[in-house]
């Protein structure tokens, strides 16, 4: 497959599947190996104990050559029984489609509304759980950072919220695009089932996820009654004391990992977060000059992986979208569900720096005049006036 012709190379700013740095390209360039042979058992164990690294934890993390919808599935199945009470908020698409899947598993989900410019309602949370007396609500889910909106949750007050009610759910978190570009704490949350995905902070192209598991979720696991077969963690866990697998790896792609997870512990954590922290800030500065909203309201909640911007009301972002693929060779992300044709979505997540970002903003400057979109010229001055201020 040839994609069509255009000098110089292709901006992809969709909040993932993000751009793979040559390294990790590199190290997926290796001849594919036999996954039961004693090198792959020394890769295995090596890749499974450095990316706990990544979710800070000490306890399992299990890798599934799966796209992220996989790993919300292993999350659900692994822990939690037909009939359960599961409560959810819709934050956003992504929220929207995980609570479908549970309703298709059988589970009974309480689900807290919000109007997509937000991160997770924590006082409806406690709230819930006040109120379950009972204790049948099993597990509270929450996607970290909802991707179709550019609202990051606050999931170490979740984890308040539930110990203040005293309520013992477990606490299932999807990080498809927080995990590596927004601060993430497995152990120090609480968190029993961190749920993620290769192709956005990890770097990596699509196809692994990630389910990481608490003692508490091991154990819901050895009683919870959702059939699963593929996700079980039990031969999982099992074979990966020895850095196999049940079944066949991706093996290429835990090269890649192995790769990923090098790039962002020498630069270190801290860093990567406060990179992605700077150039979200940068973004936000532009589409205010610009004259535009970002979906998010709440500053509390705002993403560094990406900013969601509405157009004003009667313009397309669609149609801008389409402009600016054609002219400039860009890629955004497009509007989910109710946000169709209302917002776009710039990624800046990932292997991404300082004049990808500028070339990214200067992209969107440049389409909003070719699409005839009333703006404020002058947004990418102002993020390279931030840029420049806050080195
Ligand atoms: N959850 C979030 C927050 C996402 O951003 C995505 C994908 O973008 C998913 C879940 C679904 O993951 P996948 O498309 O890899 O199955």
């Amino acid at each position: 497959f040839q994609s069509k012709p255009t000098a110089g190379r292709h901006f992809l700013q969709i909040p993932g599947p993000t751009n793979v740095p040559d390294r990790v390209l590199r190290a997926m360039d290796n001849p594919t190996m036999d996954h039961r042979g004693p090198d792959f058992g020394r890769l295995g164990k090596a890749v499974l104990e450095k990316v706990k690294a990544v979710f800070k934890t000490q306890g399992h993390v299990v890798i599934y050559p799966a796209s992220g919808t996989g790993a919300w599935e292993a999350a659900l199945v692994n822990t939690l029984s037909p009939g359960d009470r599961v409560l959810m908020c819709e934050t956003g698409w992504f929220a929207h489609l995980w609570h479908e899947m549970a309703t298709r598993l059988q589970l009974v989900p309480d689900y807290i509304r919000t109007d997509w410019r937000r991160g997770a309602d924590v006082a409806a949370i406690e709230a819930k759980l006040r109120e379950d007396k009972s204790h049948s609500i099993k597990a509270v889910c929450v996607v970290h950072n909802e991707t179709s909106t550019g609202a990051t949750s606050r999931i170490d007050e979740v984890r308040k919220a539930m110990d203040a009610a005293g309520h013992p759910a477990l606490l299932l978190v999807d990080t498809i695009s927080s995990l590596a570009s927004i601060d993430y704490r497995h152990d120090e949350w609480g968190v029993d089932v961190t749920v993620s995905g290769s192709q956005k902070g990890l770097m990596l192209p699509p196809g692994l996820s990630f389910n990481a598991v608490s003692e508490k979720a091991l154990k819901a696991s050895e009683t919870a009654k959702l059939p699963r077969a593929f996700w079980d963690w039990k031969p999982m866990i099992a074979a990966n004391a020895t850095g196999y697998f049940p079944y066949t790896p991706a093996t290429n792609m835990l090269y890649a990992l192995d790769a990923a997870v090098d790039m962002l512990l020498e630069e270190g954590l801290d860093n990567v977060f406060a990179r992605h922290d700077r150039h979200a800030e940068a973004t936000r500065r532009a589409v205010r000059h610009w004259g535009f909203e970002i979906q998010c309201l709440d500053p509390r909640h705002y993403s560094s992986s990406l900013t969601a911007v509405r157009l004003p009301e009667g313009h397309s972002a669609n149609a801008l979208r389409a402009t600016i693929l054609e002219k400039f060779n860009m890629s955004l992300g497009n509007g989910l569900g109710q946000l169709n044709d209302r917002v776009f979505r710039i990624g800046h997540l990932g292997d991404f720096g300082d004049l990808q970002l500028v070339g990214t903003l200067g992209g969107v400057e440049m389409g909003l005049k070719a699409a005839g979109i009333p703006h404020k010229a002058g947004g990418v001055l102002a993020a390279m006036d931030y840029l420049n201020g806050n080195a």
